[in-house]
């Protein structure tokens, strides 16, 4: 049987959608059996790979490299799937939107304001974008399964009924927070 070419990406969050991913637990094996994990940050593989039929966003999009490699994830995949409250709506991630000049505030709070001594701003990270945005906001997406983090039964649920070929009913399994 062909297996179906799985991704998941981290850009800005703090890995607990990842980890939600992972609480499916013994539900993985019967996953296992029907996915071929492709890219991941629980890989190593660099490079994001050719036609991938399903691809999970966890976090923001807060720079740049993170906003290209999410649009390369884009035209690489049949379905795309916003997971978690940072990549349904920017939540934490997206606090220092509150600030006009959100990319230079918040480096300068946590490299200036917040050292001891000799505090500088550092130029070899990707480049902030103004302000983070949600998935959906730079790309088109096919499902949003949103949770602080998304509870992992919903993550099962949502995983079973697309390998089965069937359209994932989302009431009364979407909860924000
Ligand atoms: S939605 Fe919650 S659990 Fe997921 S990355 Fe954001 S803060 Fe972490």
């Amino acid at each position: 049987m062909k297996k179906t070419k799985v991704s998941t990406i981290w850009l800005s969050g703090c890995s607990g959608c990842h980890m939600s991913f992972l609480d499916q637990d013994e539900l993985l094996l019967e996953l296992a059996k029907k996915i071929q994990m492709v890219y991941s940050p629980l890989m190593d593989i660099k490079t994001f790979p050719e036609n991938v039929d399903l691809t999970l966003i966890e976090g923001a999009v807060a720079n740049e490299e993170q906003q290209n490699l999410l649009k390369e994830a884009r035209k690489k995949t049949k379905i795309l799937i916003s997971l978690g409250d940072c990549a349904v709506t920017g939540n934490v991630t997206a606090l220092r939107n509150a600030w006009s000049d959100s990319d230079q505030a918040v480096l300068k709070k946590a490299y200036m304001e917040k050292s001891n001594k000799n505090g500088q701003i550092p130029t070899d990270v990707p480049k902030l974008l103004k302000k983070v945005r949600p998935i959906h906001e730079v790309v088109n997406v096919d499902y949003f399964i949103p949770g602080c983090p998304p509870p992992a039964g919903v993550i099962n649920y949502v995983l079973t009924e697309l390998l089965a070929g069937k359209t994932p009913n989302m009431e009364g399994r979407s909860k924000y927070g």
